[in-house]
């Protein structure tokens, strides 16, 4: 028997939460990473109100409530008008502002603490498929088996290439910057401007540092070198027309629009999560929260699985359940790209008009919001398969409001009656 039942490639943030998972169903578990040491830079720079509420469910929002921002309101394309996420129906009307590395800190403590194996220092580059198992190879020689693999290893996923899974989608053809800075003088809260000259965003991070992000036209020259502090600067002023006094870079990139799915989730003892399974450019800051909720998915799934309480067919149901939703956010960050590239004056129309209808539809902007925070997910044909309960109506009319943290799985019969069993977690509690 082997020691390992699960190999996850990649301790970003998706490997770390679905180690977590597996970890606490007892699944021995090894961690693969190439770094050394964890990234100290931040792509990600919020988790939504979906992946909070599942935060929520392991009793993890603690360190993010903490030391997390509340933003009410987001953008969606970079249009004017922000979307209203107080009006959000969650427990977290908001998008929490707390950057990546400290994510992938807070679940690495998770996860060394439930007893998973992480080794870092480790590339993988061969991986070998049997009848029984999975035999991984780094880039050292030395092999690691186990009876299932997951590819959480970004973007470029090699578990993903020496799988043969596909990767279809388009291509980048655009290229964006970002550069986390120091400003002598910082613009208000929520600036952000997008004209005939391209689009910039600036959000405060923590430490003093600014984001500037944007679009940048004249981009795609320079796609294949690295942004300076000078470029930065030079393409801030030209956008905004303004001087923010940038200074002591922390960090500077250029990223794309590349939008691609993998064309299966699962195939047979390989599983992809995270960017391993879905790229698409940052807009609107949804793909660590989906790599997240992946994991989630995945994560009580392959434990069945792994120790003998499930069949494999189990599996496909990650696939059949998570993959849409790869589709559905390429989808729109594909359309905020064209929103926040729309730098022609009839694309500068299509954006007043949007605009307005967010300022003057409450249910537009409901909808969008919903869409980026993760709320209207669901699974299949059945409006009720994988929808998420965060309040219920009992039948009398009164509102009711479940008390996520740590209740696990429930039962809620039309009758208001709530069963719950999840170990060793406290009685449901249920308030209303
Ligand atoms: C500029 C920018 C801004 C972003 N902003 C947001 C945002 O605001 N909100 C949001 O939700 N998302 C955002 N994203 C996206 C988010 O950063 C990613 O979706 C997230 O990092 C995906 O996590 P992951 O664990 O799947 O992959 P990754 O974070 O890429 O982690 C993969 C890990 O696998 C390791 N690895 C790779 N290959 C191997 C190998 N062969 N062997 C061993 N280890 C390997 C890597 O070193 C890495 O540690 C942004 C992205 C960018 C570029």
């Amino acid at each position: 028997m082997n020691d390992t039942e699960v190999i996850i490639v990649g301790a970003g943030p998706v490997g770390l939460l679905l180690a977590a998972e597996l970890r606490l169903a007892g699944v021995r578990t090894l961690v693969l990473e190439q770094l050394a040491e964890p990234s100290p830079y931040t792509k990600a720079g919020g988790l939504h109100a979906r992946t909070l509420e599942q935060l929520a469910m392991r009793e993890l929002t603690g360190p993010f409530l903490e030391g997390g921002v509340p933003v009410p309101a987001w953008h969606f394309g970079f249009l004017e008008q922000r979307l209203d996420l107080s009006r959000l129906d969650s427990p977290y009307p908001y998008m929490l502002a707390f950057p990546q590395h400290r994510t992938e800190a807070v679940l690495q403590d998770r996860a060394i603490e439930l007893g998973v194996d992480i080794r870092r220092g480790v590339r993988v580059t061969g991986l070998h498929v049997s009848a029984d198992g999975v035999r991984v190879t780094a880039q050292t020689g030395d092999t690691f088996d186990a009876g299932w693999v997951v590819g959480a290893d970004g973007p470029g996923s090699a578990v993903r290439k020496l799988a043969g899974i596909g990767f279809p989608g388009t291509d980048a053809d655009i290229s964006s910057f970002v550069g986390d800075v120091r400003a002598t003088t910082p613009p208000r809260p929520g600036y952000g401007v997008q004209n005939e000259r391209g689009a910039l965003i600036v959000a405060q991070l923590s430490g003093g540092l600014f984001r500037f992000a944007g679009y940048d036209p004249a981009g795609p020259d320079r796609a294949g070198s690295d942004l300076t502090l000078d470029e930065l600067r030079e393409t801030v002023a030209r956008i905004s027309g303004q001087d923010f006094g940038l200074h002591d870079p922390a960090w500077l990139s250029r990223f794309g629009n590349a939008t691609r799915v993998a064309e299966a989730y699962r195939r047979g003892r390989v599983l992809l999560a995270g960017d391993a399974a879905h790229m698409h450019a940052p807009a609107g800051g949804v793909g660590l929260n989906l790599g997240l909720q992946d994991a989630m998915n995945l994560g009580w799934k392959l434990a069945a699985v792994a120790q003998g309480r499930a069949d494999a067919g189990l599996l496909d149901t990650y696939h059949d359940e998570r993959h849409p939703w790869g589709h559905d956010v390429g989808e729109h960050t594909m359309a905020q790209t064209a929103l926040i590239t729309a730098t022609a004056p009839t694309g500068q129309a299509l954006r007043r008009l949007l605009a307005d209808a967010i300022a003057t539809v409450p249910e537009l902007s409901l909808r969008w919001a919903r869409r980026l925070a993760g709320l209207d997910v669901r699974y299949g044909t059945d409006p009720l398969v994988g929808t998420r309960v965060a309040e219920i109506s009992l039948p009398d009319g009164r509102p009711g409001h479940l008390d996520l943290p740590g209740l696990g799985p429930v039962l809620v019969r039309p009758d208001g009656y709530v069963w719950s069993k999840a170990g060793d977690t406290p009685e449901p509690r249920v308030s209303w």
